[in-house]
């Protein structure tokens, strides 16, 4: 049922074949549903000059080409979105409707990826001087290294890809070896799609050596990675002292503002299931909730009594709200948060401990009562844990909201204009969102500043990365 999992290098799938391999986990029971087989140094060195040379005639390919291989990514994906979600479910553990949603609305990532490398279009700037022409030219930056996430192993993942095809560069990509079937999935569309051999490479191994060697050599001119703060940093850091481009979606911490007009019914019923997706394990993840006195009471009532009923179980069962962590690392990881904040003083009003028995639960928890400096407010928890605090002004809300370093998603719900407007134009974020959850489509940039990142994916500024500016200057 679990498929099986490979390497794909210069058009390649490849197997173990003697090569370390590494367990994958299902994390709803704790078995080994696979082994993953590790890249060599000479399986890097041959990802590289694929992609160098596939580079040499892809760049030239014509925008219609790539388009063409991106939609025909998306009929595909959308065709084999319930096998590649059972998949994901399997090793990553989030529920299978989440699942194969993720790949049906990553297909919508492909399309928009297809339509927009359309126009990558470049300018004429008029001459001081008769007979000069002067161009602005936009080029691919060349090979890309990227690494993506477990948490949306396919979402991640396509994003990257699609934008650097898109624009005519070639990719070495390093998937999460946590949850790699659905990178393998995506491997497999695009090779089906006709993308021709060494476009897109994709390698498995220990994070730090692989990342090692593709970013130190010379071939690769510009790394993608979506992960934490720390790792991301690093990462940065070495990238910028080789001079290489690079795109960063990091974690954030994003705070939730109800203001007292606020639909209070409304905000409840959006946010909850909002906060336990993908078992809180997500970039864009609701954190900390600054409610207003006036509606505190009832907004925490509410949002409680609503989180008691979330089922959490096996992603694969049919009534499952909520599957496990996706690693058994992140159990105590989030259980140190629920920790600190009650040695603090916060009540636990909902959930607050791992489930006991086989794989890696954990129980929906809510925490009031919290001192804005405990780790859970100013640490991004990752996890199925919400965080709830009161606030008395508007201001007061948002000097707290933009406190942290953190910068990525923000949302907010108010029944007044002024209040929104205050809103958006105050928080300190790459992204805000205002009486709904809307963001994350392929139509829309996705991205962080401060600690959060740098650089955007989606939205028409998606291939603002992959693109080198060319000045052309002529005199006939
Ligand atoms: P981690 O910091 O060890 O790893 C985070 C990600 O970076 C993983 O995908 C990992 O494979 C990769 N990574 C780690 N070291 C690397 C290296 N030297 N080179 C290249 N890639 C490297 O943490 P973790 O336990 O896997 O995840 C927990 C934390 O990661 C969370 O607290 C969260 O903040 C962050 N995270 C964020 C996102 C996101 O969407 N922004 C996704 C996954 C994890």
């Amino acid at each position: 049922m679990y498929p099986a999992l490979h390497l794909y290098i210069d058009g390649q799938f490849i197997s173990g074949d003697g090569r370390r391999e590494q367990d994958v986990f299902n994390p709803a029971s704790g078995q080994v549903i696979a082994k993953l087989p590790h890249a060599t140094t000479q399986d890097l060195d041959r990802a590289l000059a694929a992609a160098a040379r596939a580079f040499e005639s892809w760049k030239k390919s014509s925008p219609l080409e790539r388009s063409k291989v991106l939609r025909k990514v998306a009929e595909l994906a959308r065709e084999r979105a319930p096998d590649i979600g059972r998949a994901m479910t399997m090793d990553q553990g989030k529920p299978l409707a989440e699942s194969t949603g993720e790949v049906m609305l990553c297909a919508d990532h492909a399309e928009w990826h297809a339509e927009e490398c359309r126009r990558i279009y470049g300018r004429v700037i008029p001459a001081r001087m008769d007979g000069v022409r002067q161009l602005v030219l936009r080029e691919p930056v060349g090979v890309c290294a990227a690494f993506s996430p477990w948490n949306f192993p396919f979402n991640q993942a396509i994003r990257k890809i699609s934008a650097a095809v898109g624009a005519g560069c070639t990719m070495i990509l390093k998937g999460p070896e946590d949850a790699p079937s659905a990178v393998v999935a995506l491997a497999q569309l695009f090779h089906d799609a006709g993308l021709p051999p060494g476009v897109l490479n994709l390698v498995w191994g220990v994070p730090s050596e692989v990342s090692d060697h593709l970013i130190n050599s010379p071939i690769v001119r510009k790394i993608s990675f979506t992960g934490s703060v720390a790792v991301g940093k690093m990462l940065a850091a070495k990238a910028a002292s080789l001079m290489k481009r690079s795109t960063m979606e990091l974690g954030g911490h994003a705070p939730v503002i109800v203001c007292d007009d606020a639909d209070i019914d409304a905000a409840v019923k959006l946010l909850v299931p909002f906060k336990f997706r993908n078992a809180g394990q997500v970039c864009i993840s609701p954190t900390r909730f600054y409610v207003q006195e006036g509606v505190y009471e009832r907004f925490v009532a509410d949002f409680v009594a609503k989180t008691k009923a979330v089922k959490v179980g096996d992603g694969l069962h049919a009534d499952t709200r909520m599957g496990p962590l996706a690693q058994s690392r992140r159990v105590g990881a989030v259980a140190g948060f629920i920790d600190d904040a009650q040695t603090r003083g916060a009540t636990v009003l909902a959930g607050g401990a791992p489930i006991p028995g086989q794989g890696n639960f954990f129980e929906p928890t809510v925490l009031t009562d919290l001192a804005d400096d405990s780790r859970l407010m100013t640490e991004e928890p990752f996890g199925p844990v919400a965080g709830i605090v009161r606030f008395k002004t508007l201001d007061d809300a948002i000097r707290r909201a933009n406190s942290l370093p953190f910068g990525l998603a923000s949302y907010a719900f108010t029944g007044s204009t002024r209040n929104a407007q205050a809103i958006a134009s105050g928080l300190e974020a790459g992204m805000v969102s205002i009486n709904h959850l809307g963001m994350a489509l392929a139509e829309t940039p996705f991205g962080g500043i401060k600690d959060s990142g740098i650089g955007s994916e989606g939205g028409s500024e998606t291939f603002d990365g992959y693109l080198n500016t060319k000045f052309v200057t002529q005199l006939n």
